[in-house]
C-alpha cells in the first residue's frame, strides 16, 4: 500500500496538539492531527477537572488564532493577584489596572478549552485521525514515516514534519532516541472546586505553605478552583478527609481571606515533577507542550508556555509556506529553536525557583521571602517584572502572540 503524504502531522490531540492544529490550520498544508484517545472530550488525558489560567499573553495568541471570542465567553477574568507566605509577613498584589491590561489572566475548565477548540478543528482543513496510535516513527532525509494504528488498521504516513504534543511521557521522543531528565518534586496537586463565604471578585490568590503553595482561582458561580500542593507522603490522609473535615483543615491552611470554606467538588490528585526533553528539535521534529516541558502547575505556566511554543513554530511554518519552502527543514527547525530558547530557560527556572524557594523552611529563608514579597509589593519595576512573567508577556515578538492572525490579510 502506497504511504499518505502530508506536511504536518501532529502527534497528540490534548489541548496543545489541538491548539497548534487551530493555530495552522488557516495555511494551505495538508494536516493531520493524530489522538489515541476517542473523541469523547472527557476522556481525553488532559480534558479532566482541572481548570486552567490562560495568562493575557495567551488571550492574545488565541485571538491570532480566531478562537479566543468563544474561549472568553467560558472563561473567568482574573483581575487581581495576591501572592503570600503563611507564617510570615510580606505579600505582593498585582492587579490589572496598574498593569494596563483588561485583565491579568483567565480562568477556564480544561473540558470547555477542549471542547471550543476541537469545534473550530471540525470546521477546518484538519485531518483528525482518532482514535489512533502512533507505534513507530522512521527518519529519512526528505520526510518522517509515521506507522499509525487505528481500529481500520495500520497505516503509514510520510510527513516533512512531525510535531510531538504527545505529552509527558512521550513515546514519540522516546522512538526518536531524545533524552528527557525528570525531577520529581516529591509534591502532589490535589485539585477540586470550592465554595467560599466571601465572594472572590475576580481575585486570585496564592499563598505559599509549609507543605506547598495553595493556588486559589475565581470561577463563575462564585467557585473557586483550588489547586493545593501537599508532600507525596502526606496528600493521601488530605485527599481522603470527608468533605467538611477537608474544608476545615484547607482553611488552616490557607487563612480566612475569603471567610470560611462552604463546599468541595470532587478531588483528583496530580503526582508533580519537572520534566525537560534534552532537545526540542530533531530531524524534521519539533517538540512542544509537556513533551518538551512537563512544569510544575504552582505559576500556571504549562500550557501558557505551550502557546507560546506554537505561536513562534506557526510563525516559522507560515513564512516557509508562503514562500512555497520546505516545512520541516532545519533551517527552519533550527530558527524555531533560537527563537524559543531564552523564554523556554526563563519560564522553567521561573517556576522551579519559585517551588523551591516557597519549599524552604529554613527560618533565615522565609525571612527573606517575606522581604522579598514586601519589596516586589513596593517597587514598581519588580512588580512589573513579576507581572509580566506571569501574564506571559516576557516574550512577543511573533504575530500571534501581537493578538494578529498568523497571514497577513491581503487588502
Ligand atoms: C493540576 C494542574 C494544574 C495546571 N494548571 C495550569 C494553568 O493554570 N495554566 C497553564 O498554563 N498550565 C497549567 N497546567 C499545565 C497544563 O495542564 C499542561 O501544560 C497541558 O495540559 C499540556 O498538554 P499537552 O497537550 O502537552 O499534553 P497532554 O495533555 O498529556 O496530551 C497529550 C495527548 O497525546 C495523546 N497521545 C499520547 N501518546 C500518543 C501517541 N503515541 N499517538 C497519538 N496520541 C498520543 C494523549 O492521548 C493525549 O491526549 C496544569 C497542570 C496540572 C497538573
Amino acid at each position: 500500500m502506497q504511504a499518505e503524504s502530508m506536511d504536518i502531522v501532529i502527534a497528540g490531540g490534548g489541548m496543545v496538539g489541538a491548539s497548534l492544529a487551530a493555530a495552522l490550520s488557516g495555511l494551505h498544508l495538508n494536516i493531520a492531527l493524530i489522538e489515541a484517545s476517542p473523541a469523547e472530550l472527557t476522556q481525553l488525558s488532559g480534558y479532566d477537572d482541572r481548570a486552567i489560567a490562560l495568562s493575557y499573553g495567551s488571550s492574545q495568541i488565541l485571538k491570532g488564532v480566531g478562537v479566543w471570542k468563544d474561549v472568553a465567553e467560558a472563561a473567568n477574568p482574573i483581575d487581581s493577584i495576591h501572592v503570600s507566605d503563611r507564617g510570615h509577613f510580606g505579600a505582593t498584589r498585582l492587579n490589572a489596572q496598574q498593569q494596563k491590561v483588561p485583565a491579568l489572566g483567565y480562568l477556564i475548565q480544561a473540558q470547555t478549552y477542549g471542547q471550543v477548540v476541537n469545534r473550530y478543528l471540525e470546521g477546518s482543513n484538519v485531518r483528525v485521525i482518532q482514535p489512533a496510535k502512533i507505534d513507530a516513527v522512521e527518519t529519512s532525509d526528505a520526510t518522517q514515516n509515521v506507522s499509525v494504528m487505528s481500529e481500520s488498521g495500520i497505516e503509514t504516513i510520510q510527513t516533512k514534519l512531525l510535531v510531538a504534543c504527545d505529552g509527558g511521557n512521550s513515546a514519540i521522543r522516546k522512538m526518536s532516541g531524545i533524552s528527557a531528565t525528570t525531577h520529581d518534586y516529591e509534591q502532589v496537586a490535589i485539585i477540586a472546586n470550592v465554595s467560599t463565604e466571601v465572594p472572590h471578585e475576580n481575585r486570585a490568590f496564592e499563598r505559599f505553605t509549609e507543605q506547598g503553595p495553595i493556588a486559589l482561582l475565581p470561577m463563575s458561580d462564585n467557585r473557586c478552583s483550588l489547586v493545593w500542593t501537599l508532600e507525596t507522603n502526606n496528600y493521601q490522609s488530605v485527599l481522603n478527609l470527608d468533605d467538611d473535615a477537608f474544608l476545615t483543615a484547607l482553611g488552616e491552611a490557607f487563612g480566612f481571606r475569603l471567610g470560611r470554606f462552604t463546599r468541595v467538588g470532587r478531588r483528583s490528585s496530580f503526582p508533580l515533577a519537572l520534566t525537560q526533553s534534552s532537545k526540542l528539535i530533531s530531524d524534521r521534529l519539533a517538540i512542544i507542550g509537556n513533551a518538551a516541558h512537563t512544569l510544575h502547575p504552582v505559576a500556571g505556566q504549562g500550557l501558557n508556555l505551550a502557546l507560546r511554543d506554537i505561536a513562534d513554530l506557526a510563525e516559522q511554518i507560515a513564512h516557509a509556506a508562503k514562500h512555497q519552502e520546505d516545512v520541516g527543514s532545519s533551517e527552519l527547525l533550527n530558527a524555531y529553536a533560537r527563537v524559543r530558547q531564552k523564554d523556554t530557560a526563563r519560564t522553567i527556572q521561573y517556576t522551579d525557583s519559585l517551588v523551591k524557594l516557597f519549599s524552604n523552611q529554613n527560618f533565615l529563608i522565609g525571612h527573606a521571602r517575606a522581604a522579598g514579597l514586601t519589596i516586589v509589593d513596593r517597587l514598581t519595576p519588580f512588580r512589573t517584572l513579576l507581572a509580566r512573567q506571569s501574564m506571559g508577556l516576557a516574550s512577543q515578538s511573533s504575530r500571534l502572540a501581537r493578538g494578529l492572525p498568523l497571514l497577513k490579510e491581503t487588502p
